[in-house]
């Protein structure tokens, strides 16, 4: 069937700092893409008027304005990172920025999140289409594919209200 195919650059700044290597354990960045495949939930023959399930545009608007607006130039921490609780003390307004994950921030957690967010946004947009696989490439040379279940994967959180990954807002 016909797929939807868009990427979309963002420039983002992290660390990992649950073990992963040294050198990711200060705060970095990389200028990431992310591109999501996109199809119909209920495949149907195209209708020899329109011949579109839905269009691009409308089909990528939510979706590129969480990346420019909410991904772009934001920081990635782990829940329990204590840089944090720094924020949260000395800039709040600037905490509310940050994205914060279940565990450090890597490609493939994010990957995951991701991919439950565009589908939170298309669901809550009438579910005429879903995302079947999302790649977010990190450098030229390393890229993480989800394809699944998001929910699948994400680790287990305690976060008090709905997680922001699961949220179509
Ligand atoms: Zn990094």
């Amino acid at each position: 069937m016909p797929e939807l195919v868009f990427t979309r650059r963002f420039s983002m700044g992290h660390r990992l700092i649950h073990g992963a290597s040294e050198s990711c354990a200060l705060p970095h960045g990389h200028n990431e893409l992310v591109t999501v495949r996109l199809n119909a939930t209920t495949p149907a023959r195209l209708d020899g008027l329109g011949n579109m399930a839905i269009s691009f545009q409308q089909a990528k608007g939510t979706w590129h304005r969480f990346v420019d607006e909410k991904l772009d130039h934001a920081l990635q921490l782990a829940q329990d990172d204590p840089l944090l609780d720094w924020f949260l003390v000395h800039e709040p307004a600037r905490a509310r920025r940050i994205v914060v994950t279940p565990g450090d921030p890597t490609t493939e957690l994010m990957a995951c999140l991701l991919m439950a967010k565009i589908n939170a946004f298309l669901k809550h947009e009438g579910g005429v289409l879903h995302c079947t696989e999302l790649s977010l490439q990190e450098t030229p040379t390393n890229t993480v594919c989800f394809s699944g279940a998001p929910e699948d994967f994400i680790p287990q959180t305690d976060f008090s209200r709905t997680p922001w990954w699961q949220r179509p807002i």
